[in-house]
């Protein structure tokens, strides 16, 4: 219920805040060891105060509410389970349809669009100084099994609408404004979860590793981008990386996966820190036995070492 309250009025507002915002945020001071100004992030001054834009410079934004639960609404239904439910695995039928239909609004939005070979789509709105780097935000349409329709949905087509809203109000931007939609969120098919974005932050390791990665079925990850018409050289991955400064701020509006916000009747927060699960595959060498019957003494491995993984 409160997904719902947090879509229909909190998530185009969150985007024209930020968007509207931003160079306030990216100048201003704070005593606390932990927060980063944009300077800092970015590595280079960030001084746009000439050009600070708030909403009561009296330009009216009207933001699309029923298009955009329409949108929403739509989307949903490339899914590979019924409704409510959505299903959407990475580069099936139901995952190239929903990109198709992104583009597709992206496109009517007046973005230009691009993506690159493992299906990473990005919709650019130029600024009037195209040099300067852009301002991004985005997030993933991949739904693990069974899970609801504003999974990464919202930061995807909210963004859309926000920049929309800006359009029809007259709005120009001086830094580009750029949505991304990263491929591969959620781990269900391959096992590796942000897989999109793990490879725009230059990840070796992973584009080493995706050469040999196969999911359930034994399909290999470049057969199943290939299907989806992406990745046709297994060498070409390093085209995905992202060169330094290419960003200048992001942000991602996501639907809160806990009870915390509905229940302090709160519709929208901002995160300050965030889970980093981890996985590690151990391998065990020694001699293994009946799980009830074989006792530790007759076991060739080393019980204080077990019991600590365990
Ligand atoms: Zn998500």
């Amino acid at each position: 219920m409160s997904w719902k309250f947090f879509v229909s009025h909190s998530l185009p507002l969150f985007f024209l805040f930020f968007f509207y915002s931003f160079p306030l945020i990216s100048t201003q001071h704070n005593d606390d060891p932990t927060f980063k100004t944009m300077h800092d992030f970015s590595g280079y001054p960030v001084d746009e105060s000439s050009h600070t834009f708030t909403p009561s410079n009296s330009i009216s934004l009207s933001v699309d509410i029923q298009a955009l639960q329409k949108q929403i609404d739509e989307l949903s239904t490339f899914s590979d389970t019924p409704a409510p439910s959505v299903t959407r695995i990475l580069y099936t039928e139901n995952d190239v349809l929903a990109r198709r239909y992104v583009k597709n609004l992206m496109g009517l939005a007046g973005l230009s669009v691009t993506e690159d070979v493992v299906g990473n789509i990005f919709g650019r709105w130029d600024g009037y100084e195209p040099e300067l780097t852009a301002v991004a935000t985005g997030s993933h349409i991949d739904a693990i099994p069974y899970s609801g329709k504003y999974d990464g949905v919202v930061g995807v087509l909210g963004a859309i609408e926000a920049i929309n809203a800006l359009k029809r109000s007259g709005f120009k931007p001086k830094r580009s404004l750029e949505i991304i939609l990263f491929t591969s969120e959620e781990p269900t098919r391959f096992g590796i979860g942000c897989l999109g974005s793990r490879l725009l932050a230059g990840s070796e390791a992973l584009a080493e590793a995706l050469k040999t990665t196969v999911d359930g079925q034994n399909i290999s990850f470049f057969e199943a981008a290939r299907s989806a018409g992406y990745s046709r050289d297994e060498d070409d991955l390093s085209s995905v990386f992202l060169k330094n400064d290419s960003y200048s701020a992001f942000v991602e509006l996501h639907i809160e996966q806990a009870p915390i916000l509905e229940e302090e009747g709160i519709s929208i927060g901002v995160v300050t820190n965030i889970a980093a699960p981890a996985s590690i595959k151990v391998d065990f060498e020694g001699n293994g036995g009946h799980a009830g019957g074989v006792l530790m003494p007759d076991r060739l491995i080393l019980p204080i070492v077990t019991i600590f993984f365990l």
